[in-house]
């Protein structure tokens, strides 16, 4: 749905809070991951309540959006492609990332975490100009170049891979919600249409699957019968495997190139789970797709 520039959008709604303390006292074992994902959430808000949006062009320009909507289908390209990240974030994410410092060692429990001491690490090394180029990496997704960085800031790899996913998601989401339902009806890549990354993760609603991109926070409708990662089309190449104990997940993979993503089915999750939570929900399912030998690895696909 496109939204009016100048509406807010805010993820921290009494409600989204109430989840999230509910999720808590459900998986009290995926404590940190929560309190971790409602600091976000806070940052997220704070982005979003920015004037710019760590954009350099205004968010009412409409005619420069529609432009890129216009390009982003006829190339296939993704936003990030097409905007090239360089002349982005031009503000904000310096901001960002002292908010998010702020959030987490306001947590009484978060703040007592290796990960609050890494991120104070990582904090108060770290130059605006620094955090550009880091962002340039995790959005060209050069793992390599970050983890060389990894090593000046003296934090393990994926922590850092987390933080700087951190300071940039907000302004993803945004770009995200800024997409029209024309845009989503007709972008048929597997790609998130703003990242470029091919989600691991669905969401099963009305019998329609939709990628969900944990990255941007956003979903788009894909095709049941076709790979996202080799694009084989042949709907008996498209399996899943189900579980009797909990009929609200499912493992999707392929058969040509054993590609799998795990989904969640909305129509028979019996209690809502707050955006975010996604990818810990279903990890339990990834052990079990390794050991069928699926894969995460992406063919190219067109
Ligand atoms: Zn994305
Ligand atoms: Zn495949």
């Amino acid at each position: 749905m496109s939204e009016n520039a100048s509406v807010i959008y805010t993820k921290c709604t009494p409600d989204y809070l109430e989840d999230l303390e509910k999720t808590i006292q459900r998986f009290p074992e995926l404590e940190l991951d929560l309190r971790l994902l409602r600091a976000l959430a806070k940052t997220h808000d704070y982005a979003n309540a920015a004037e710019l949006k760590g954009f350099d062009i205004s968010w009412d320009n409409n005619n420069f959006f529609q432009h890129i909507e216009r390009e982003a289908l006829r190339t296939d390209k993704d936003y990030v492609q097409l905007l090239s990240p360089i002349n982005m974030f031009e503000i904000d994410l310096h901001h960002v990332l002292i908010q998010f410092v702020g959030e987490v060692s306001s947590d009484e429990i978060l703040s007592k975490n290796d990960f609050a001491k890494q991120l104070n690490t990582f904090s108060s090394q770290v130059q605006p100009i620094d955090l550009k180029q880091l962002a340039e990496y995790v959005l060209a997704r050069d793992f390599d170049s970050l983890t060389e960085e990894s090593k000046r800031f003296k934090i393990p790899s994926d922590v850092l891979r987390y933080i700087v996913e951190t300071v940039v998601k907000p302004f993803l989401t945004q770009l995200f919600r800024k997409l029209d339902d024309h845009f989503l009806t007709h972008w048929k890549r597997p790609e998130c249409p703003i990242c470029g990354q091919i989600p691991f993760i669905a969401r099963i609603n009305d019998k329609k699957m939709f990628m969900y991109c944990d990255l941007c926070d956003g979903t788009f409708w894909v095709d049941y019968f076709r790979c996202p990662s080799c694009g084989s089309d042949k709907p008996q190449d498209q399996q899943f495997y189900y579980f009797n104990d909990k009929l609200d997940f499912f493992i999707f993979y392929c058969t040509q190139c054993k590609f799998y993503w795990n989904a969640i089915d909305d129509d028979k999750l019996k209690i809502p789970i707050p955006s975010g939570f996604e990818r810990f929900y279903l990890s339990s399912l990834d052990q079990i797709a390794q050991e069928e030998g699926l894969t995460r690895k992406i063919q190219v696909s067109k």
